[in-house]
């Protein structure tokens, strides 16, 4: 069976290294074809939902992991951009942007993450059970996985490597961690991860959206023992629904869901942006909704 989406784990046998490949094809070109995304967007966008469906490999968690960018410049053309995947393998992303000539010329996700301006890049995890936590991420730079991977090397002090890619067709990336190394590790193979650094610095964007896990590893570590368990699967999935659509009507207040329903001839719809549901309300089922 071939995968279109799917989280390829490896480790390198004997040694104290563990690492994900990500590859997201029709998951990502549903998303993209949510709104009318400038190209870099969808660039930035498809490296986001990669960077998540990594980064929740790296947790023994049930829930879900968003990497999410919040502009706080009111000039800056792109609002915010989120991706969340979580531990059954959903994904999906959205992004708010102002159309604007300025697109034209930004090609690259780091010319998207630019173009936010101010603001912060921030990762939170929502377990099942438990409290949700959410780590700002340093900007060293405009490009995701730069900061990511630093960030993962300050907050969790585990030396990670982390490429992201995206082209018009897929979304791919690999994450390489060097795990706590015993005594006797570092005596077996002292350049253990300077070799695998400076190998892992060598794949070509194309050859993560391009190849397959198991070729891409074998172009990289062919003179290590590389593992490679059976691969999960990842998807695009939405946990909207009609209930949580309620729930924000609801927020809202019944005089202004009252004032919406009027100014929308008698059909209130809200719409999911993750997944272009819509959910209409007419008169009863708002009434119905505040006579709880
Ligand atoms: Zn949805």
């Amino acid at each position: 069976m071939t995968l279109a989406n799917y989280r390829q784990r490896f480790f390198i046998e004997n040694a104290p290294v563990r690492g994900d490949v990500v590859k997201l094809t029709d998951a990502y070109q549903t998303v993209i074809a949510q709104k009318p995304y400038p190209n870099a967007v969808k660039m930035l966008l498809g490296e986001m939902m990669v960077a998540a469906s990594l980064l929740i490999g790296t947790l023994k968690i049930n829930g879900r992991l968003s990497v999410q960018l919040q502009s706080n410049d009111d000039n800056a053309k792109l609002n915010w951009a989120m991706a969340e995947c979580d531990h059954t393998g959903a994904v999906r992303a959205l992004a708010g942007f102002v159309p604007s000539d300025e697109w034209a010329t930004k090609t690259t996700s780091d010319d998207a993450f630019a173009m936010l301006k101010g603001g912060v890049l921030f990762i939170s995890i929502h377990p099942e059970k438990g409290e949700s936590y959410q780590g700002i991420v340093e900007r060293v730079s405009d490009n995701l996985a730069e900061c990511l991977a630093y960030y993962q090397k300050q907050s969790a002090q585990i030396p990670t490597l982390i490429k992201l890619a995206t082209d018009d067709v897929a979304a791919g990336g690999i994450l390489v961690q060097l795990l706590p190394q015993s005594k006797e590790d570092k005596d077996n193979d002292p350049d253990l991860w300077d070799r695998l650094s400076a190998l892992t610095t060598t794949i070509k964007p194309k050859e993560l959206t391009d190849l397959p896990a198991d070729e891409l590893l074998y172009r990289l570590y062919h003179e290590e023992n590389v593992v490679t368990p059976e691969p999960s699967g990842l998807q695009f999935d939405c946990t909207c629904s009609a209930q949580k659509s309620a729930a924000a009507l609801v927020q809202l207040g019944h005089d202004e869901a009252l004032q919406m329903l009027k100014t929308h001839e008698g059909n209130l719809v809200l719409d999911c942006g993750f997944c272009g549901a819509e959910y209409t309300f007419d008169k009863k089922a708002v009434d119905e909704l505040f006579a709880q």
